[in-house]
């Protein structure tokens, strides 16, 4: 039976009603489907690849596909509560979409608020509609490999995976770590940097590419034993001289630099999977409590004081992190202003380090039992760890840049 709540009441946060629909199926295909499946991927540290089948089959990989293409054409905002619903489930599956979704969103809506001529807006609308259709049509996955180990994915320096332009296309050289769904993925949407001879690398000769994985040169290597968002298989990718042909550009030169700089929630995209996971280790705590956690004895432990104010504290930081969140995602826009970024930098702070904070209550208030494996707190207390350390915006980059930039006007110095 389904019992648990909208995370986001349609009425309450008046949800457009693409919004609810979408958020009801995501609801319902991660009830149904994928919690149940959640324990065996992350036991062995394998791909939801029947997730993947259902989110297909419901339509959900072409969620920020536009309408004119055969997608949902959902905003930023219909996409970020759609993946927290699937986070409440699956922490891994709903990090794992960000990067397929954001192969989309990125391409799609973000960049139509950016600035081209008229020749390059129509050269990106054929590269696009050609990914749109493999994704509608064929369920492909594309994935989003960016980190590098060094400076790169925080946004300091150019990318070191290097993309030379040749006739027809480009040549990608570099390897990339942390390379969610690698294996599994048809297309790495990579991010390089484009080799000018004799000009000083530049963050904005960034390109985004998509990668057949199935191109000559391309490799998965080392292996994946994370503490937590085990299903993820991040794996190292490595591309040795790697042919992409020009239609396989999701973004045109330049575009994606404006992106980061102009359009900067785009980097929020990740917090969707542990906003889920904030909310499904106090609806496990509740139901816990209660002595109503399906397959174990009816013991009730509600009417201990300490386990009332821990349930409270839990309650009031999740309230604190869906109010926040909400707001940052709902103004998400182009050119934001200084407060707008400021407050995107303080949910992406919040979500992260609450999600772990609300499962270590969890696991605390509940006791011994809920550790065991068996029970999916445990699961979410790993995963939810994870957050704070995602690249480029972790917890501890989000509290750099409000400090400095609530401090600092652009340009000033001492
Ligand atoms: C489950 C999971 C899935 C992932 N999936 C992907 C993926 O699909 N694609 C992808 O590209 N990456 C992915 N990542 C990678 C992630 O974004 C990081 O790149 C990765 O965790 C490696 O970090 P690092 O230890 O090399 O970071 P480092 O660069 O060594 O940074 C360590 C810490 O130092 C701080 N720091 C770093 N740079 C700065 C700075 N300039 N200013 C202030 N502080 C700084 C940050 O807090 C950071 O957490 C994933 C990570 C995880 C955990």
């Amino acid at each position: 039976m389904r019992d648990d709540a909208p995370l986001f009441d349609p009425q309450a946060f008046r949800l457009t009603s693409q919004e609810a629909e979408l958020t009801e199926l995501a609801r319902t295909l991660g009830a149904e489907n994928f919690a149940g499946r959640a324990a065996a991927y992350d036991r062995d540290a394998v791909f939801p690849t029947e997730n993947y089948d259902d989110l297909h089959a419901a339509g959900l990989l072409s969620i920020c596909v536009p309408k004119a293409h055969g997608g949902h054409g959902a905003s930023y905002r219909a996409y970020m509560l759609t993946a927290a619903e699937i986070g409440r489930y699956c922490g891994a599956t709903a990090l794992t979409f960000n990067m397929h979704v954001c192969s989309c969103l990125w391409s799609g809506d973000l960049a139509d608020d950016l600035d081209m001529n008229g020749l390059e807006r129509d050269r990106h609308d054929r590269h696009r509609a050609r990914h749109y259709a493999r994704i509608v049509k064929e369920g492909r996955i594309y994935a989003q490999p960016f980190s590098e180990g060094g400076a790169a994915a925080a946004g300091v320096v150019l990318f070191s995976t290097s993309a030379k332009k040749v006739d027809g296309g480009w040549v990608i050289n570099g390897k990339k770590i942390f390379a969610s769904l690698s294996g599994h993925a048809h297309y790495y949407g990579v991010l390089c940097g484009e080799v000018k001879p004799g000009e000083k690398p530049s963050r904005k000769d960034t390109m985004y590419i998509a990668v057949p994985a199935d191109a000559e040169g391309v490799s998965v290597e080392g292996d994946w034993d994370p503490l937590g968002m085990r299903a993820t298989v991040s794996r190292n990718l490595v591309f040795k001289d790697v042919f992409a042909a020009d239609d396989e550009e999701l973004m045109p030169r330049g575009v994606y630099y404006q992106a980061a700089t102009r359009w900067p929630h785009m980097f929020m995209t990740l917090s969707p999977a542990y906003m889920g996971i904030a909310q499904g280790a106090y609806d496990f705590t509740v139901k816990y409590l209660r002595g109503e956690w399906p397959g174990l004895p009816p013991v009730k432990r509600r009417m201990y004081p300490t386990k009332q104010i821990t349930l409270a504290e839990m309650r009031v930081r999740l309230e604190q992190t869906k109010a926040l969140w909400f707001q940052a995602i709902s103004e998400a826009r182009v050119d934001p202003s200084k407060e707008q970024v400021l407050r995107a930098y303080a949910a992406q702070y919040t979500v992260m380090e609450n999600a772990n904070e609300l499962c270590r209550l969890a696991i605390r208030t509940c006791g011994g039992q809920s550790m065991l494996k068996s029970l999916p707190i445990e699961r979410l207390y790993r995963d939810s760890r994870c957050g704070s350390l995602m690249l480029p915006w972790t917890a501890e980059i989000c509290l750099d840049r409000i400090g400095r930039e609530g401090l600092y006007e652009p340009g000033e110095t001492d």
